[in-house]
Parts: structure tokens; C-alpha cells; sequence
């Protein structure tokens, strides 16, 4: 982990040089695009949909065209990014999901393309992702109980979403990421269940830790757990830390000699989580934002439009991100303007 003991302004000039590469004011480097290509859901997640999607309708609402994807994820890979991970709300419900994910995967420089999925269209769509040029996938599954599953996400769909795991496999992927978030009253205690399914599958399970976002209220209060428990408990049962890359997301990754798969801790509220920051976010409908909790956003899309504006996309991408701050301030209560995380992809 960096020393940010004497965390200090540094030169950031490398914007002005042949191959920029973006960076902040406190050395961070960021390699890692998240991009939102939708806000639409049809899930009913109670941490993030919980009345189900809604359109805005505010202007230029429209979500980014394939050609203002490409344009984006050219200037990133310009400037150092290897990894681009295509979410949402669920982004493929867009029709041209494929075209997207085959877009990036051609984009040179970008070795890593993932997405983040509620994994409703998983098992009959998996290997068409795959072929389009998806190296990786991080499928929602909180709970392992059907009836809790529903109870979650408003979708009677666990058993398609496991189809959709085992599907991956079959098309040849070799991990399969599971994101759960972590909610006192649904998973709580569910850790044992959850440890017994990966022990024979080479599944990364990551537990999140529930953040607060705009639009959550009670639901924090009661539901917000922290993940020590569960890093003690690995601890102590023999779990050891695995060394991170340098395109890797934020989770702590534990393997056990005993279990094909992983354990990853996802801990936002933890001390030093903003250290390694290693990645930008660009909303669905163009907007930067440096920080899943940071403000507005700053607006990209009028520098979308021809590719002869990269160098000046670049520019702005960059003069915005050396006012990016050192930690998101969650612990203090503060949330940003982020209503919910399918806004501006989580
Ligand atoms: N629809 C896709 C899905 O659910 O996987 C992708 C978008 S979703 C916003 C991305 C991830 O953020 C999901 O794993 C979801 O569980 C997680 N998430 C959403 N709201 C959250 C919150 N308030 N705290 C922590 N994780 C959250
Ligand atoms: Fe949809 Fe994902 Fe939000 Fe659930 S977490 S409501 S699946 S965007």
C-alpha cells in the first residue's frame, strides 16, 4: 500500500506529454474505467431500486451511442487505462451489449473487459458476450435462499442466475466474480453457506459492504454491516491476502489451499480505502465522475462528437481530476449526489 502519510501535491504535468496518462494530485494512477452504459434495471434491488427504475426526464438524458462509447474508451486507453468494466443499472439490457463489449475488446491498449450483471439474460447470452470479447464477469447474488433472493431484488430468479454461472463456466470462463452486498438481516450469518459453495468452484466471491447512498434512509441504519467479522474469521481460519495488480478493483482477496475459489472483502468505510483509487467512472450519459460519491459530474459528451477532440477530452478528463479528493468523506455521513449506485454505475 502507498504511504500517504504526507499526502502532497505533485506534479500532474504528465497530461502535457506525448503519452498522458491520468493521474491526481496525491500519485494516484488510474487504469480502471467503470462505464455506465444504461440506468435502466428491471430488477428491484431494496438498496438500490427499491421502487424499481424510473425515468428522469431531463434533457439530453439519452445514454451514450456506440460511437461516443468508443470515443471515451479510446481517449482513456490513450492515458494508461488497461481495464473497462461496462455497467449500469443493467447494462445488458441494451441491444447492443455485444457490439459494445466488442467495441472495447478491439480498443488497443485495454486488456481487461468486464461487466457488472444481475445476470437475468446470463445463461442464454454468456457465450455470445464471451465471443464478443468479454474477459470478465461479476454477477449480484446475495443470497444463496431463492426465497431471499426475490425478497432482495424483487425477481423470482435465482435459478436462472445460477444457470447463468454455470453457463459462464461451460463457454469457458475460469472465474466467475459473485458480488453480495452485505445486509445484516439477509446474509448476515449466511457466511458458512456462502464458503460451502465455493469451496469446489472457481467462483471470487466478494462481499460489499452497503454504502449509503442519496436516496437510502432506515435502510442503512438497520442493514449496514461491516465486513471485519467475516476478514477475522478468514484470519483465523487459515484465509491469506493475495498481492493485488495494478488494474485490480478494491477488493481484499483471500485464498484458502482448501477452497478453488475466493473471498474478497469490499470495505468502503474502512480507513485508507481511498489509498489505491485506481479508477474513474463515466455515467451513462457522459459524465465524469471521479468519485462514486463525488458531486455532479463533469459533463463529456460535447467532446463526444468527433475524434479529433481527444486531445481536448483528454484535457478537461484531466484538469478535473486534479481537483479529485483524497477520500470520499462516507464515514462522515456524506453521500454526494449520487441518488443510487444504478446512476451512475456501481
Ligand atoms: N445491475 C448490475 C448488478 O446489479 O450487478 C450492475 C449495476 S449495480 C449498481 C453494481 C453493483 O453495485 C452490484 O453488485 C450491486 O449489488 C452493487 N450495489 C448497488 N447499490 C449498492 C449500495 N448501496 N451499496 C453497495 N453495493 C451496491
Ligand atoms: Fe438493478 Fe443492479 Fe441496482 Fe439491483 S443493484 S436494482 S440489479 S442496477
Amino acid at each position: 500500500m502507498p504511504d500517504f502519510s504526507g499526502v502532497s501535491d505533485v506534479d500532474s504535468s504528465s497530461s502535457a506529454t506525448e503519452n498522458p496518462q491520468f493521474v491526481d494530485r496525491f500519485s494516484r494512477k488510474f487504469y480502471y474505467l467503470r462505464l455506465s452504459i444504461t440506468d435502466v434495471c428491471n430488477f428491484k434491488c431494496t438498496y438500490c431500486l427499491p421502487d424499481g427504475y424510473h425515468p428522469t426526464g431531463k434533457k439530453n438524458s439519452s445514454f451514450l451511442n456506440q460511437a461516443e462509447i468508443k470515443r471515451i474508451v479510446h481517449a482513456f486507453a490513450d492515458c494508461g487505462t488497461t481495464k473497462v468494466r461496462i455497467t449500469g443499472g443493467e447494462p445488458t439490457l441494451r441491444k447492443d451489449f455485444n457490439d459494445i463489449v466488442a467495441s472495447v475488446a478491439q480498443t488497443s491498449g485495454i486488456t481487461k473487459v468486464a461487466t457488472t450483471t444481475n445476470g437475468y439474460r446470463m445463461a442464454k447470452q454468456v457465450g455470445d458476450w464471451k465471443e464478443a470479447g468479454l474477459t470478465h464477469i461479476n454477477v449480484s447474488v446475495d443470497s444463496l435462499d431463492p426465497r431471499l433472493f426475490h425478497q432482495i431484488t424483487g425477481e423470482n430468479k435465482f435459478h436462472d442466475v445460477m444457470t447463468g454461472i454455470d453457463r459462464a463456466f461451460e463457454v469457458g470462463y475460469q472465474q466467475v466474480k459473485v458480488n453480495v452486498v452485505l445486509l445484516k438481516q439477509f446474509n448476515g450469518h449466511a457466511l458458512p453457506s456462502f464458503l460451502n459453495w465455493i469451496k469446489d468452484r472457481p467462483i471470487q466471491l466478494r462481499f460489499i459492504e452497503l454504502m449509503q447512498t442519496g436516496e437510502m434512509d432506515e435502510l442503512f441504519q438497520q442493514q449496514h454491516q461491516s465486513g471485519v467479522s467475516i476478514r477475522n474469521h478468514l484470519i483465523a481460519n487459515g484465509w491469506l491476502l493475495k498481492v493485488k495488480e495494478a488494474n485490480d478493483g478494491p477488493a481484499q482477496v483471500f485464498v484458502h489451499p482448501d477452497y478453488q475459489g475466493e473471498i474478497g472483502l469490499i470495505m468502503p468505510y474502512e480507513k485508507g480505502f481511498c489509498e489505491t483509487c485506481n479508477r474513474l467512472r463515466v455515467s451513462a450519459t457522459g459524465k465524469l465522475h471521479l468519485c462514486l460519491f463525488g458531486e455532479e459530474g463533469v459533463e463529456l459528451r460535447d467532446l463526444l462528437q468527433q475524434d479529433e477532440q481527444e486531445k481536448d477530452l483528454i484535457a478537461r478528463i484531466q484538469g478535473a481530476l486534479d481537483t479529485k479528493s483524497v477520500s470520499h468523506f462516507l464515514q462522515e455521513g456524506k453521500t454526494g449526489m449520487t441518488p443510487h449506485l444504478a446512476s451512475i454505475g456501481g
